[in-house]
């Protein structure tokens, strides 16, 4: 634990992964793991593990990239949290992210922008940029992202690791600052697959605490991967949406390249069609951002975090410290949001999309019907530049086409590394059908 912290020192002046350090806790808990010795059935024990800002740690401060949560120290842990707590793995700390997950590049956090691990002129993607870079450079072995939109897929693509988007339902939301509830998962980012599924073994599950959260058994995922994993006879759809113009050349080859390593493992790879996934973005634009104005009503100058100054009324209250909390990106999706549920605006925006939504789960189900899992690129591009694509909101969110409609359809998608284009990863997507992850990391392990 404490080289931990001495390479965290070291590195981070350049990567700028982390908001938060948690050194005085870790080294006391490492110290009494030390004390009591590790108990056979406590493999996770002792390891360091970073948390994304937007999970909340009991006493220990989390802003989600806010300046209206800046200083804020939760009463209790997340659920995931204290699962990996219980295993007896040692937070080292809280990375960081665009404010409240919204975004692909880390640059929407109030506080700082966070360096690709490969390239420090280049972003970490987003929104779980700390934690992607925080793993790919070495940082940590584990740290738990979240996913509303491809804010755990991106970044461990644009850092050359391992990331999944669990099922929707498969990881409780309790304790996961909420930005779109029915989109939202919390999952494990890594270095190889292995420790991808041990970690997503340990989060997982049912929690009372969130209803939406699935009584599935959990598999244990890393003890089904083996030398004798195999894909032979599996069959793999290889949308030719994802293929389609704006996703690079380097990127595609990759991708081609990976179809021919699964066909020379034994598996076949057929074109399919996702016909309505160009409908993905702009469904989830006012899907996520709906939900999103109405999570974010509780950040109100009073309950928790910033509150304005000099402020005249209640009302005053509200508005001055929602005004100056916020950043412009979340202001942006509060007033879509809105807008999308008003009356008299929610017939054309919000239920069209809510219909768009069920368009898009039926195309996954038919590709999934008679396929084992769909692969392609996790985004269209590698990292770009820091400062390239800020200014420009749409071209941002063309960047999640590929990941997005994932959530809509609530599906585990798994990220990992497929290669390199320009000098900077690419990565490969898998998408399975509802809580079986247990193929993707199978195929993940067989790729790896
Ligand atoms: N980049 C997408 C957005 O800005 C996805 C974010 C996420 O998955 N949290 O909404």
């Amino acid at each position: 634990t404490q080289a931990t912290f001495d390479n965290i020192k070291a590195t981070d002046p350049k990567i700028d992964a982390f908001l938060t350090l948690n050194e005085d806790a870790a080294l006391k808990q490492a110290d009494a793991i030390d004390a009591q010795g590790i108990a056979a059935d406590q493999p996770l024990a002792g390891i360091p593990v970073a948390l994304k800002d937007n999970l909340v740690t009991k006493g220990l401060k989390t802003t989600a990239a806010s300046k209206i949560l800046e200083n804020f120290n939760p009463v209790y842990d997340a659920t995931a949290v204290s699962k990996l707590a219980n295993a007896q793995m040692v937070t080292v700390g809280k990375t960081n992210l665009d404010e409240f997950a919204m975004g692909g590049s880390t640059e929407n956090s109030a506080f700082k922008t966070s360096k690709n691990a490969w390239d420090q002129t280049k972003v970490p993607g987003g929104s779980s940029g700390g934690s992607a870079a925080a793993v790919a450079s070495g940082q940590v072995p584990v740290a738990l992202g979240s996913d509303t939109g491809g804010s755990i897929r991106q970044p461990a693509a644009f850092n050359g690791i391992v990331g999944i988007k669990p099922t929707y339902g498969r990881v409780s939301r309790w304790g996961l600052i909420a930005f779109g509830s029915s989109l939202d998962q919390i999952g494990p980012m890594t270095r190889s697959v292995k420790d991808n599924a041990t970690i997503l073994s340990a989060i997982a599950g049912h929690d009372d605490h969130d209803l939406t959260s699935s009584t599935q058994a959990v598999p244990d995922f890393a003890a089904e991967l083996n030398d004798a994993t195999s894909v032979k006879g599996l069959r793999i759809g290889l949308p030719k949406e994802f293929l389609a113009e704006g996703v690079d050349d380097g990127v595609k080859s990759a991708i081609l390249a990976a179809a021919d390593t699964y066909r020379k493992l034994g598996a076949t790879v057929d074109e399919v069609s996702l016909p309505h996934n160009k409908y993905g973005v702009a469904a989830y634009y006012i899907i996520g951002s709906s939900e999103a104005s109405s999570n974010l009503q509780r950040f109100d100058g009073i309950r928790y975090g910033y509150r304005a100054d000099d402020v005249k009324n209640l009302e005053d209250v509200y508005v001055k410290s929602r005004s100056e909390g916020f950043g412009e990106e979340v202001k942006r999706r509060i007033m879509l949001g809105t807008f999308s549920l008003s009356a008299g605006f929610y017939d054309a925006y919000f239920l069209k999309a809510a219909k768009v939504r069920t368009v898009i789960i039926n195309d996954f189900k038919a590709v999934l019907k008679d396929h084992d899992f769909i692969m392609g690129p996790v985004a269209p591009t590698t990292a770009f530049g820091i400062g390239d694509e800020i200014k420009d909101p749409i071209t941002m969110y063309m960047n999640d086409v590929l990941t997005i409609p994932v959530n809509l359809a609530g599906l585990p998608g798994l990220s990992l590394p497929a290669g390199f284009s320009n000098n900077l990863p690419v990565g490969m997507q898998l998408i399975g059908r509802p809580f079986d992850e247990s193929t993707l990391y199978k195929a993940g392990y067989a790729f790896e």
